[in-house]
Order: C-alpha cells, then sequence, then structure tokens
C-alpha cells in the first residue's frame, strides 16, 4: 500500500514571514493523523525556520534543489549534508526549470540523486515529458533515457527511497493539467521502465507523482487512478487554504 502524497513546490515564492505564516495557518488545518503524507519544498533560506515552527505537526519542510558534493568550493551552493542537518527529510531533484535554467542534465541529477542518498536525503526526481519528446521524438523513450540516467548505479534498498514525479512542462504552471488518463498514462510508463530496470516489487513500492496545474478541483480525479499516488503542486500549493483542500482532497 502506497501512502498518497502531496507535495508543495513553491520554487522562488514568498517571504520568510509568509512562509511562517503558511505553517501556522497549515497546523491548525492538518490533521494529526492522515492517511496523506504532506510536504513543502521551500527555499533554503528559510527552511529551518519552518521546520522548527512546524515542529508539532506532521508537515514536512523539503528542499528544491541541492548540490552533488557534500561541502567544498562550491560557491553559492547547497549541501545536501546541511539540508539534513537542518531538517529536511525530501528533496527534490531535475525539476524541468532546473534543466531548463541551469543546463541540469541527467548525469548532474544523477549524482545530486547519490549525494542525497548518502546522507539520509529521500529524493523527489521530476521527468519532464516535452524535453524527452524533443530529443528522442518519441513518447516511451523519453522516459527510459531520463530515468535510465538519473537512477544509474542505485542499488535496490536505495530505489525504495526515490519518488519520481512525472512533470510535462506543457502542463507546468499553464492551468491546463493533463487529463486524468493522460497523467497516469506518464506514471504508468514510468512504474514500468522501473519495473524492467529493477523488478515489479520495487516497481509496486515507489510513489509515482503527478505535476503540472494540479488544484482543489482535479486532484481528487488525479489521485483515483491506479498509477499516480500523489501530487507534486506549484500555484495551488502557496496559499494555506488551497494546500489544505488539496491534503483533505478525500472528503
Ligand atoms: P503548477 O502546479 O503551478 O503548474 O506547477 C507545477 C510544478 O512545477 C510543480 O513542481
Amino acid at each position: 500500500m502506497r501512502t498518497p502524497f502531496v507535495v508543495g513546490n513553491w520554487k522562488m515564492n514568498k517571504t520568510a514571514a509568509e512562509a511562517i505564516q503558511f505553517v501556522q495557518e497549515v497546523a491548525k488545518g492538518l490533521p494529526s493523523q492522515s492517511i496523506v503524507e504532506s510536504a513543502v519544498a521551500v527555499s533554503p533560506l528559510y527552511l529551518q525556520s519552518m521546520v522548527t515552527a512546524a515542529k508539532d505537526c506532521p508537515l514536512e519542510i523539503m528542499g528544491e534543489n541541492i548540490f552533488y558534493e557534500q561541502s567544498g568550493a562550491y560557491t553559492g551552493e547547497v549541501s545536501p549534508q546541511v539540508l539534513k542537518e537542518v531538517g529536511a527529510n525530501y528533496v527534490l531533484l531535475g525539476h524541468s526549470e532546473r534543466r531548463m535554467y541551469f543546463h541540469e542534465s541527467d548525469e548532474i541529477i544523477n549524482r545530486k540523486v547519490m549525494a542525497a542518498l548518502e546522507v539520509g536525503l529521500k529524493p523527489i526526481i521530476c521527468c519532464d515529458e516535452t524535453m524527452g519528446r524533443q530529443a528522442t521524438g518519441d513518447q516511451i523513450h523519453w522516459v527510459v533515457s531520463q530515468i535510465l540516467t538519473d537512477l544509474r548505479g542505485l542499488t535496490d534498498e536505495q530505489m525504495k527511497q526515490i519518488a519520481i514525479a512525472y512533470e510535462p512542462s506543457w502542463a507546468i504552471g499553464t492551468g491546463t493539467s493533463a487529463t486524468a488518463e493522460q497523467a497516469e498514462e506518464g506514471c504508468y510508463l514510468i512504474r514500468q521502465t522501473v519495473a524492467d530496470i529493477y523488478n515489479d516489487e520495487i516497481a509496486n513500492e515507489i510513489r509515482v507523482l503527478y505535476g503540472g496545474s494540479v488544484n482543489p478541483d482535479n486532484i481528487a480525479d488525479l489521485m483515483a487512478k491506479r498509477d499516480i499516488d500523489g501530487v507534486l503542486v506549484g500555484n495551488a500549493s502557496l496559499q494555506s487554504d488551497s494546500f489544505l483542500k488539496l491534503v483533505n482532497y478525500q472528503k
């Protein structure tokens, strides 16, 4: 049984004061015993204060990115071990905005995955369909080629720490989500690829998320699909009332 996972991705939004206010509002509305796991990926500048503010509520505060070394002469980068030290348990890796604006390749993402796992951070790896399609010209190989490289060298045990998000960039921030059927197709492909590279047990255990214009109105249809275990949400995760509606999608 895979635990449903609602993950917000704030990107470069919110001030430090707004971030704390969000936690206080969400803490009031988040059930202490929920079958849905919830997290928000936030700026490292205020991640630690959010972790402190969220200490009595089940909301996970996670990173949006790390570097692939733990320390050293890498001006401006975020250390995986420090992110873990200040209270993150998860980190987003390979978001299409990182691939697009910071030229992150699958090789770099693979090194980041390894660096995260080394310190006990669980990666949520994003696959961008559009970029893969442009590169390979078909629908199957986009995911196979990205995942093959992103996951290179991971042991079975390490694989169980991973979640993968299907995020077609045409659906990100556009207000036009993939249909539940299209999203299921992408998530199914990802799970099948994991089954091919590893085995059915691992493929059935790992969580596959869909991201791209998810909101409180479309989440239930998406989550009803067999291979969609969670959602990765940008805009609709920024306001506490909307985030709470997402986490309570079953009601
Ligand atoms: P939107 O929900 O704003 O489309 O963003 C999706 C996303 O990029 C989550 O990582």
